[in-house]
């Protein structure tokens, strides 16, 4: 037990204090593993529809960890951004995914996720141009994925920070599409490249209506607009023919390939057509 105030005791609660030092834990092996090279970069194929060709590799980062194993970005993403590191992760896979794409045929593009953290450094522009320089990455082979949460925080200078990032000749894609309260609103704040419709819209095809409506919904608004429109998350024979009749340009999932090593994606580039 803790002591408490006016000399009392705070009822001793296990789950919040193993919680805790989980995750305090988890922050010390966190930066131990950005310095001893225990993150990888992964690479997931967008396949474009009416070719059946890679247009994109996705970089997703994995962290190895020597007794506990895999850990899942979804767990430890959070704590790299509650804790800072997120911004010399980001870093480091921004550079590694630049360099990797270079070994790549030139009509790919690489996409790597940013945190809306990672707007906080105000100097993100010339960062990711002096990353495009060190590497030799052509900007337009660049796409930066951000989700909605970029414009609820700071959001007049991290919309700045897009313009900024647009000059330099990168694409922006807008991710998880249709999981937050205002996608469509943001869509007239800033004209994105390309929208990724969240996995939780596919996942329920065909048998739900309301997510048919929905994806119908956002094809129409990319053709309108001409904003590339892709979906994440295809699993299944049957939701890429309801995607492709509903005339989406890209799909990503496990249907076509998984994330994968480095190493693996420029036969995966050379040989896949769906
Ligand atoms: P995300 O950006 O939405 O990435 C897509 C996630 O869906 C990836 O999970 C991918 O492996 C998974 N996925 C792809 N196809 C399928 C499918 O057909 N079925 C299912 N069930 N899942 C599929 P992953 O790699 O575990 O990443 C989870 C999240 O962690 C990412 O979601 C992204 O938000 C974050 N993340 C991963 N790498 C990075 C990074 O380098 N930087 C930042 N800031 N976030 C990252
Ligand atoms: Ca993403
Ligand atoms: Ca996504
Ligand atoms: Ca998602």
């Amino acid at each position: 037990a803790k002591a408490g105030g006016r000399g009392t005791y705070v009822e001793y609660e296990p789950g919040m204090d193993a919680d805790l030092q989980a995750k305090q834990q988890m922050k010390v092996s966190l930066r131990r593993a950005l310095e001893k090279g225990e993150l990888e970069v992964h690479y997931q194929p967008l396949v474009h529809l009416p070719t059946g060709r890679i247009t994109t590799c996705e970089a997703l980062v994995r962290w190895t960890h020597p007794e506990m194993g895999p850990v899942s970005p979804a767990e430890f993403i959070p704590i790299a951004e509650e804790t800072g590191l997120i911004a010399p992760l980001g870093d480091w896979v921004l550079r590694q995914a630049c360099k990797e794409a270079t070994k790549w045929q030139p009509h790919v593009s690489v996409a790597v996720n940013l945190s809306p953290l990672q707007f906080r450094n105000r100097r993100l522009a010339s960062d990711v141009r002096n990353i495009l320089g060190e590497t030799g990455l052509a900007p337009s082979r660049l796409q930066l994925e951000v989700t909605e949460s970029v414009f609820l925080d700071g959001s007049d200078s991290n919309l700045r920070l897009l313009q900024e990032l647009r000059q330099l000749g990168v694409k922006l894609a807008m991710d998880d599409f249709g999981t937050g309260y205002s996608s469509l609103s943001y869509l007239r704040s800033f004209r994105f490249d390309k929208i990724k419709v969240d996995r939780s819209f596919i996942s329920d095809l065909p048998m739900s209506d309301e997510s048919l409506a929905i994806i119908r919904a956002v094809a129409g608004i990319g053709r309108t607009l001409r904003i590339t429109t892709t979906v994440e998350g295809v699993e299944t024979e049957t939701q890429l023919d309801a995607i492709k009749a509903e005339g989406f340009d890209e799909a990503q999932g496990y249907l076509f390939a998984r994330p994968l090593p480095a190493e693996r994606i420029p036969e995966l580039i050379q040989t896949l057509h769906m």
